[in-house]
């Protein structure tokens, strides 16, 4: 069932869209992620990432 959650830190979860009303969260008052999961886990949450992506080195076989 679709639901609403929040990426921040208070972790919550709404049944409808809307924004994250928990205070001193990091993302308070910002939209809430949609997610479709069915176990609770909220893996189908698009997490939004902080950190840039890492390239990755190339890895050479100079053995
Ligand atoms: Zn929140
Ligand atoms: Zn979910």
């Amino acid at each position: 069932m679709l639901h609403y959650v929040c990426t921040g830190d208070c972790g919550g979860e709404s049944q409808r869209v809307g924004v994250c009303e928990s205070e001193g969260c990091s993302k308070e008052a910002q939209p809430l992620t949609e997610c479709n999961c069915d176990d609770g886990f909220h893996k189908g949450v698009v997490t939004i990432a902080d950190e840039p992506d890492i390239e990755s080195m190339d890895d050479h076989d100079n053995i």
